[in-house]
């Protein structure tokens, strides 16, 4: 595999980043990560006007124009001949001697690579997955995709010690998001809810997407943030990320959703995502 940095493609073996990048040491960079399904990016376009919006709110300039940063994805998925997987990109402050201030004249380093992987046809996609419930333990502003995910990073090893698919984190008793998703839950009066974007949690590309399918086609739902309790008795739920697309939840700590199967509602919502997206899908 070829990984792109700082203006070169390289093989993986020379694809090499400073000791001293800020992103290493302080974790001080933004990243975004788009889906490709059957050769097609999965809202790209939200995905880079995010990276614009993370790298402005901590003063991080963008490495390269729009369009640049569109050809080095089509670069990379050209040399690397992926049709389904994701697509990463990194921008770290720079590399400058380790000092917390940062040098005024530094320059950022950026990188991409392809990750190769089925996304929509998985055990996950079709059966649904368990998430554990945890404390959100992150700072004050998630709205920023930063690389400093190691909050993340340990209650996802937890979730999985304790036999869980995955995690949702809460806060005053109200559930914040996955570790790297955004939570959707159906009530048993049928309205799909799920938390408004605030400081609070990540604005996700598919959330947006989701969000706007909904609407369309006038389906009951409410942008409000929900409790655990409520999530235990939901009817439904589902999680959504640029890698898991639509994602049932059929059990949340200790309760079983539903029936244990993924509900109809959420299977609808998985299809309609992908069917918009311009994606096949199989009857
Ligand atoms: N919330 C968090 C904390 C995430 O890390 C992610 C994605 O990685 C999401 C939500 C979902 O965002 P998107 O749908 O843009 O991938």
């Amino acid at each position: 595999r070829q990984i792109y940095v700082n203006g070169g493609y390289l093989a993986e073996s020379e694809a090499v980043i400073p000791v001293m990048d800020r992103g290493f040491l302080f974790g001080d960079a933004i990243y975004e990560v788009t889906a490709m399904i059957g050769g097609q990016l999965i809202d790209n376009d939200l995905h880079l006007a995010r990276l614009e919006r993370s790298l402005a709110a901590i003063d991080i300039p963008m490495p390269l124009p729009l369009d640049g940063i569109r050809q080095v994805q089509a670069e990379l998925i050209r040399r690397n001949g992926m049709s389904d997987g994701t697509i990463y990109l990194q921008v770290s402050r720079g590399t400058a001697e380790r000092d917390f201030l940062p040098a005024a004249e530094i320059v950022p380093n950026f990188v991409a690579f392809t990750q190769p992987r089925n996304l929509r046809d998985t055990p996950a996609q079709r059966n649904g997955i368990s998430v554990a419930l945890m404390p959100d333990p992150r700072w004050d502003r998630r709205d920023i995709k930063t690389s400093m995910l190691l909050g993340q990073v340990l209650a996802k090893q937890a979730a999985h010690a304790q036999g869980f698919d995955d995690v949702w984190l809460h806060e005053d008793g109200q559930i914040t998001e996955g570790a790297s998703s955004t939570a959707f839950i159906l009530t048993t009066e049928g309205t799909i809810v799920t938390r408004p974007n605030s400081h609070s949690t990540l604005p996700g590309c598919t959330r947006q997407a989701v969000l706007k399918l909904i609407e369309a086609r006038g389906l009951r739902f409410e942008e409000r943030a929900f409790t655990i309790a409520e999530a235990q008795e939901a009817e439904e739920a589902f999680l959504t990320s640029a890698s898991s697309l639509v994602q049932p939840v059929v059990r949340i700590g200790e309760r079983m959703i539903g029936d244990g199967r993924p509900g109809p509602a959420t299977r609808h919502l998985q299809e309609l995502y992908l069917q918009t997206a311009g994606i096949r899908v199989e009857p």
